[in-house]
This record gives structure tokens, sequence and C-alpha cells, in this order.
């Protein structure tokens, strides 16, 4: 029994109680408590057997849930995987488009991390891939922004009804966050950067691999100027790629 310390007033209501576990396999996954079955009677064998079978089917759709999270996380950033991220970005693309507003995305890249993982090692290359994760999370809207791993050391943030001014805004402030953050690694903290690739919905693209496609040209673009800094799709980047 999970001890109720917090809720000792609730505690002090509870006349009868029914507990049944949540089964997966073997595993206990979870319980289900019933408190006071009405008037004065007592919990049957009926009543368990009830639960049992609700319990059952409550288990089965838990599991269901945990395995879903688990198919669309990766393992090592737990972003959403580029699967995820392509059906997300089509979604939120048909609802701009439905809806007449906007849809931005950020696409970036760890700049110069080959030199990184050759000079540190690629499992400190790993907790840097697992650090700006992080950041990334601390740095966009809860359940509105659709972080995702887009490749090896490339990520791909999908803004919602954000326009071009917004997703710069976004854009500037995760570039800063990485530039300042101190990285934990062997004895000193390491430093790296990130450039960033900007296009919207409907200003540069109306279709899901076209957004992609340009702020992909906005992220080559980065890379040509210096590195370190974030840049909004425009014609004239299309001779550079
Ligand atoms: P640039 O500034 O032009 O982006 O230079 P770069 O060296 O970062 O080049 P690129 O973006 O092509 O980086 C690819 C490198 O990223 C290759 C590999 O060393 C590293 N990398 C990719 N995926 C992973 C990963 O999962 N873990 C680690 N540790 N390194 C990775
Ligand atoms: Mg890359
Ligand atoms: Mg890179």
């Amino acid at each position: 029994f999970k001890s109720y310390d917090s809720t000792a007033h609730y505690e002090e209501t509870i006349r009868t109680m029914i507990c049944v576990p949540l089964k997966v396999r073997d595993r206990a996954t979870g319980v289900i408590n019933v408190v006071n079955k009405s008037g004065t009677d007592q919990f049957t064998a009926d009543d368990q057997h009830l639960l049992e079978a609700l319990a059952q089917q409550a288990a089965m759709a838990v599991e269901h849930a945990r395995l879903y999270e688990l198919a669309i996380t990766d393992g090592l950033t737990k972003l959403f995987i580029h699967r995820y991220f392509q059906a997300r970005l089509e979604e939120e693309i048909l609802r701009a488009r439905r809806y007449h507003t906007t849809c931005s995305l950020l696409l970036f890249d760890i700049d110069h991390f080959k030199k990184f993982n050759d000079t540190y090692g690629h499992q400190q290359g790993d907790i840097v891939l697992m650090e700006v994760a992080k950041l990334i999370k601390q740095t966009v809207r809860d359940t509105i922004d659709i972080p995702a791993r887009y490749g090896g050391e490339e990520f791909a943030i999908i803004l919602p009804e954000t326009d071009t001014a917004g997703a710069q805004l976004v854009a500037e402030r995760m570039r800063k966050v990485v530039e300042m953050y101190d990285f934990p690694g062997q004895g000193k903290p390491l430093k790296v950067t990130i450039s960033l690739g900007i296009a919207t919905f409907p200003d540069h693209a109306s279709t899901r691999p076209t957004l992609i496609k340009k702020s992909d040209i906005a992220l080559y673009a980065c890379k040509k100027r210096g590195r370190n800094c974030s840049i909004v799709y425009n014609e004239s980047l299309d001779s550079l790629s």
C-alpha cells in the first residue's frame, strides 16, 4: 500500500476499499483503488471481478501509450524521432493552411561537430547532443512547439502559429543559450555553437518538403557566413547551395 501522508484527512474518510493491480504480462504497472461503496455495503467478489476486468483494459491502454511514446522518442536525446517529425510537420502545415495561419520551421546543426568528436571522443559528443536537447526543451513552448532530432547532430523545431519574426526570436534565443552554455566535460567546461536555418509557411514554402528544403538552404547559408548565426530563407540564398 501507498501511504497517504499528505492527504491524511482524505484517509480518514475511507470506510471500505478495494485494490486491484494493473498487470502487463506478469509485471504490475499500477493499481486501481476504489473506496467507499455506497451505503454501508462491503465490496463483494463480484465487485472484484468487475474491477479486474476493468484493470485489464486499463493496463493494456496504458501499456499501448507507453510503447507509443517509446516508438516516437529518440533514445539518446529523448526528442521526437525523424519520422514523427515529418508526420507532425505535415499536420501542422495542413492546419495552418486550413486556418490561414503561419507555421515556422527551425533546422539547426552543431558547428564543427566532427572536430569536436575527433578532439573529445564520441561519448563526449553524445553528452553534448543530450545537453543540447535539454536546452531546446527549456527554450521552446512546452507542448506547443515540436522539437525533434532530425539526424545525427541536426535538430528541427516546428513552431506552430509562428511567423518569421517570431521564429527569428526563438532561433536567436536558442543560439545564445547554446553559445553561453558550459557543457560538462573532462575537467573543464566545453563550448559549442549552432547554426540555424529558418523558413515559414506560407511565406517561403507551401508544402512540407519545400519548407524543409528552404530551411536547409538557410542553414547552409549560415555555415557559409561563418557559423554561430541564424538566417531566414530568401531566394537569393538559392544560388549558394
Ligand atoms: P559543420 O559546422 O559544417 O556542421 O561541420 P560538422 O563537422 O559539424 O559537419 P557535419 O554537420 O556534417 O557533422 C557531422 C558529424 O557529426 C559527424 C559525426 O562526427 C557527428 N555526429 C553525427 N551524429 C552523431 C552522434 O549521434 N553522436 C556523436 N557523438 N557524433 C555524431
Ligand atoms: Mg550535420
Ligand atoms: Mg555540424
